[in-house]
């Protein structure tokens, strides 16, 4: 006998058995945590829609946004807020989940918009969001969109690479407005993004934007960090070295900077990313990581709380004016409000025991982020049944590489099925593809109320562009 393939498998046994005791003991089998109920039927209801009669009567796979769950989300972010600086705001980072009509409902609510690519700067100009609520980021802006956004009188275009200062400025002469700039600051030296500080980059870039002032008017120095942050810690420091790079541009080019743009990454208490050694032994072994822990995550109040004290503090020192701050968060306002409704086509136990539960949603279609990010998966029609069985849950493409979880603990399942995928609101429609199957609908639940945010995509849709 080998021993390497055996060694293999009693570790990867053991991993797997640890990784169902996590998954057992985890804090997120309450759905109430999304704003959640279940019916006296023992099934997840939503604004007291149940989600088995909601995918019965609008197709799976569906996508659900409880509205209920969106508004407080908006309501804690835009209080946190509060404690920021007079005239400091939030923008909803549209690549997060780019829905028009969800868009609409956070505009309402007072949010504006991030866009990064000359498409969603359309959209945000379709919705008629005001310029002074829209910061364009990107690192791919055409010249055309560059028009559209000095023509909006937008909050700032933040310059990625030096490359495009001269583009911004042709924009400029083309509309005759002086265009609002920001540049993005790449604070780690290995970032992909922005202009580096330390090489002095994002000084002489600075100084190449004064030397055109007629045209362009720097406004903004903006960074981006991270994603699903637990507490403070990231935006703190980063926010402090943004704002000793300020304090260089005051004494160096004696220009005043308005607005510190600290970007996104704000943690949302349900999901939880994979660490590198979580990813690993998840890709290795098929264990599935512990479960987020609601408790480790800073309350958003507290997490704005603490970046606001250590800007004060850092302005204070540096004898800077303290800057009004923008954010962008994505996952923080949508993520806990949509649920990915799946439905069980089957279920194959093989000889070896492995069971596998064949879906209609898998990570190449729909669920892309639950391959490095830990969601909680309910049986929606069995919610109170115990978790005694461990799943393959598969997605629908002829691939072994299309799953949603592996080595899943679930209520034993049969065809039919409805399995729901929590925090389904950040980055899943993003992702989704059209691989084989066209892209499910989209509907908004409130009190009593049901609404078609997107239709489902149809075969005549999919081929509208193709010659043939
Ligand atoms: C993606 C992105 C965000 C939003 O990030 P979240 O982690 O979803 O909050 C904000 N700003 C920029 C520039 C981004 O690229």
């Amino acid at each position: 006998m080998n021993p390497v393939p055996y060694l293999w498998r009693v570790l990867s046994r053991a991993l797997v058995k640890k990784s169902h005791v996590w998954q057992q003991a985890s804090s997120l089998r309450d759905p109430d945590l999304w704003d959640c109920t279940v019916s006296t039927a023992g099934h997840l209801c939503v604004a007291d829609f149940d989600c088995v009669e909601l995918a019965n009567n609008y197709g799976s796979p569906l996508l659900v946004v409880n509205y209920q769950r969106l508004l407080k989300d908006i309501g804690q972010m835009m209080g946190a807020m509060r404690q920021a600086p007079e005239g400091s705001k939030v923008l909803y980072s549209y690549k997060t989940n780019c829905i028009p009509a969800l868009l609409q409902v956070l505009h309402e609510n007072g949010l504006g918009a991030e866009v990064i690519s000359p498409y969603e700067l359309w959209v945000a100009h379709k919705l008629n969001v005001p310029g002074d609520k829209l910061v364009y980021n990107g690192v791919d802006k055409s010249d055309e969109s560059l028009r559209l956004a000095v023509t909006m009188d937008v909050l700032a275009v933040n310059v990625d690479h030096r490359e495009e200062v001269q583009r911004i400025v042709q924009a400029a002469k083309d509309v005759g407005r002086r265009a609002r700039v920001g540049v993005r600051l790449g604070l780690s030296n290995s970032s992909q993004f922005g202009l580096s500080v330390d090489s002095g980059e994002a000084m002489e870039v600075c100084r190449e934007i004064i030397a055109h002032e007629k045209w362009l008017d720097l406004c903004c120095v903006h960074f981006s960090v991270t994603s699903n942050a637990k507490d403070s810690w990231i935006h703190r420091i980063n926010a402090e070295k943004a704002l000793a790079f300020i304090s260089c541009l005051q004494q160096e080019l004696d220009i005043q900077i308005e607005y510190l743009d600290i970007g996104g990454g704000y943690g949302v208490p349900t999901t939880k990313n994979m660490s590198g050694v979580e990813y690993g032994l998840y890709r290795t072994f098929g264990c599935l990581p512990k479960p987020a822990d609601p408790l480790m995550f800073q309350a958003i109040d507290l997490f704005i709380g603490e970046i606001v004290a250590a800007v004060q503090v850092s302005c204070m020192e540096l004898g800077l004016k303290i800057p009004k701050l923008l954010i962008e968060p994505g996952r923080f306002i949508t993520s806990r409000s949509e649920i990915l409704l799946a439905k069980v086509l089957s279920v194959k136990t093989k000889p070896n025991g492995t069971r596998f539960l064949i879906t209609d949603a898998g990570r190449l279609s729909m669920t892309f982020p639950a391959e490095f990010e830990y969601h909680e998966l309910f049986v929606a029609n069995r919610m109170q049944a115990t978790m005694n069985t461990n799943y393959q849950v598969m997605g629908r493409i002829c691939t072994s590489a299309d799953w949603l979880a592996k080595n899943r603990l679930l209520p034993e399942a049969q065809p039919g099925d409805i399995i729901a995928v929590m925090d389904a609101g950040a980055y899943f429609s993003s992702y989704s593809s059209t691989f084989a199957f066209p892209r499910p609908a989209i509907v908004g639940v409130d009190n009593g109320k049901i609404s078609v945010l997107r239709s489902p995509e149809s075969f005549e849709y999919l081929t509208e562009l193709d010659h043939f």
